[in-house]
């Protein structure tokens, strides 16, 4: 996971060049009478989701004159078209992710935009800069349109919860087989507000973070072994413990990524750095 900034395109910017972008004159006209409606569910948007609870976000049919066919047709008609009269902003909003790195899983590269809360129950929003969000085809297409029923449902959202972004969260565990395999699990500490528990343990299960990361982490345990026997000769399992606690504390900065989570377990096991490693296939 990662925490980004809210996209500094603004909301009626975006529907003022998809209005510029649509030619049926009748359509234009219902969609101009509808911008207010519009403007206001962006700002309940923004206010909810500072406030942490997007849950309270309404779910609307349409809006005025307008289908939810309609509101929903305005994304893929002038946001991700190649030449839609709003591609700009969608190019802002995926070219916003460092190094192309998928915000929800902080793993996959970015391909697409998610609507974080998803146009088919909320068509208001299927153009609100704040409600799109990179994202790498494999969280798109498990997240689906899943939307929050209550606050504890809310997955993370990379604008606006840096706090749980960041706090710590992640625990890998050892299976010591053999072979070795090594799984992910969210275990937020019990002292944090059962809501911000639910929101973490939502995230990983709608994201699918347990299978992208075990993929990662076992992927790396074959190049480890062959390391790790190299400094077991050399220097013992103190020389196997000092190179899992460096490799831990060089990925620190990365509070749920799943190398920290990975190395710090690895490093915390006795059995493992006492040649347990061996067990790796
Ligand atoms: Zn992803």
């Amino acid at each position: 996971m990662r925490a980004l900034p809210l996209p500094s395109a603004i909301s009626a910017n975006v529907m003022t060049m998809c209005l510029n972008g649509t030619t049926d004159a009748a359509l234009r006209a219902r969609l101009q009478a509808i911008v207010p409606n519009l403007a206001a569910s962006a700002a309940s948007y923004q206010a909810n989701a500072v406030a942490e609870r997007l849950d309270l976000q309404a779910r609307v049919p349409a809006v005025g004159g307008v289908s939810k066919a309609e509101l929903v047709a305005l994304y893929a008609t002038h946001l991700s078209a190649t030449k839609g009269s709003a591609r700009a902003v969608y190019d802002q909003i995926r070219n916003a992710a460092p190094n192309k790195k998928c915000p929800l899983c902080g793993v996959g590269t970015v391909a697409v935009l998610d609507h974080h809360l998803p146009k088919a129950k909320y068509p208001d929003l299927s153009v609100v800069p704040a409600n799109l969000v990179p994202a790498c085809h494999f969280c798109n297409d498990t997240k689906k349109a899943r939307f929050p029923a209550s606050a504890g449902q809310q997955t993370l959202h990379p604008y606006y919860d840096a706090r749980l972004i960041n706090g710590r969260w992640l625990a890998a565990a050892i299976d010591r087989g053999p072979p070795v395999v090594i799984t992910f699990a969210p275990s937020p500490p019990p002292a944090w507000p059962l809501i911000d528990r639910q929101r973490v343990e939502r995230h990983f299960a709608i994201c699918g973070l347990g299978t992208v990361f075990a993929s990662n982490a076992n992927d790396e345990l074959g190049p480890l072994k062959t390391r790790l026997a190299a400094l077991e000769a050399a220097g013992g399992p103190a020389a196997v413990q000092a190179h899992l606690i460096e490799e831990a504390a060089s990925h620190a900065q990365r509070t749920n990524g799943w190398q920290l989570s990975l190395y710090e377990a690895l490093a915390a096991d006795p059995w493992f750095t006492a040649g347990g490693f061996h067990s790796i296939a």
